[in-house]
């Protein structure tokens, strides 16, 4: 429709590139239950939240304190984000 929303579509085609990559190597949990989503979602850590946003990790846990994305906690204890909701937040 303008340049500025071809842009979003663009950067979001670029972070599920990402995602696929990260879940295909192996560093992401494949895919998990987002009991948020009601479906299967790559669930990532913090950090690779952040990388893939390129924000801040503190921003990702600000957002998951605020409910602004979907999270949960993997057994070692460590957050992790569901990428659906962190896709869908822009
Ligand atoms: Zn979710």
């Amino acid at each position: 429709m303008n340049i500025t929303r071809r842009t979003g579509i663009t950067r979001r085609r670029r972070i599920t590139v990402e995602v696929e990559r990260l879940v295909l190597g192996g560093t992401a949990t494949p895919v998990s239950w987002c009991s948020e989503c009601g479906t299967g979602a790559p669930m990532v850590s913090a950090e690779q939240a952040a990388t893939l946003r390129g924000v801040p990790v503190r921003a990702i846990r600000r957002w998951a304190n605020s409910r602004r994305i979907h999270f949960t906690f993997d057994g070692a204890g460590a957050l992790v984000v569901c990428v659906r909701s962190l896709l869908s937040d822009e």
